[in-house]
C-alpha cells in the first residue's frame, strides 16, 4: 500500500516537473493517466494534497479560478493565463519596483500579479482560422 502510494506520487511529481507550468487537478489527472490509465481523480487529489502538505508543491490561486499546482521552490514569479484555453504559465520574473505605486505612508507586504492573453498555441490557431476564412 505504501509502495503503491509512493509510485503514484512519483508519477504526479513527474507530471508537474515535465509540464513546467501550473496544472489543474484535471490536467494532472489527464497527464498522469497517460502513464497509469487506472489512476482516478480521488488518488490525484490525495497525492497533490500530500505533496502540498510536505512542501513539495504549492497551490497557485488565480482570481475566480480553481487552484492549479506547481512544484515548490521556484522562487518569486507570477503567472500568465491564456484567455482561450485557460492554461496557466509561469512568468520569468517580477516587474518589481512596486513601491512607487502607493504613497510613502503605506507599507506593502505582498502583491499578486496575473497576466492575461493568448498562449502561442491559441495564437497560432486563431491565425490559421483567420487565414482559412479569407480563402
Ligand atoms: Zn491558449
Ligand atoms: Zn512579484
Amino acid at each position: 500500500m505504501v509502495i503503491r502510494n509512493t509510485k503514484q506520487r512519483q508519477i504526479i511529481q513527474q507530471v508537474l516537473t515535465e509540464a513546467g507550468r501550473p496544472l489543474s487537478i484535471d490536467e494532472i489527472l489527464r497527464a498522469a493517466q497517460r502513464q497509469k490509465p487506472s489512476l482516478g481523480i480521488a488518488t490525484v487529489y490525495r497525492n497533490v494534497k500530500d505533496l502540498v502538505e510536505d512542501g513539495n508543491a504549492v497551490a497557485v490561486d488565480l482570481p475566480g479560478e480553481g487552484p492549479r499546482y506547481e512544484l515548490a521552490g521556484k522562487g518569486h514569479h507570477h503567472h500568465f493565463r491564456c484567455s482561450s484555453c485557460a492554461k496557466v504559465f509561469e512568468t520569468k520574473a517580477c516587474i518589481g519596483k512596486l513601491r512607487g505605486l502607493v504613497p510613502r505612508q503605506f507599507e506593502i507586504t505582498g502583491h499578486n500579479l496575473v497576466l492575461y492573453g493568448r498562449c502561442p498555441d491559441c495564437l497560432a490557431r486563431a491565425k490559421k482560422l483567420i487565414g482559412s476564412r479569407k480563402k
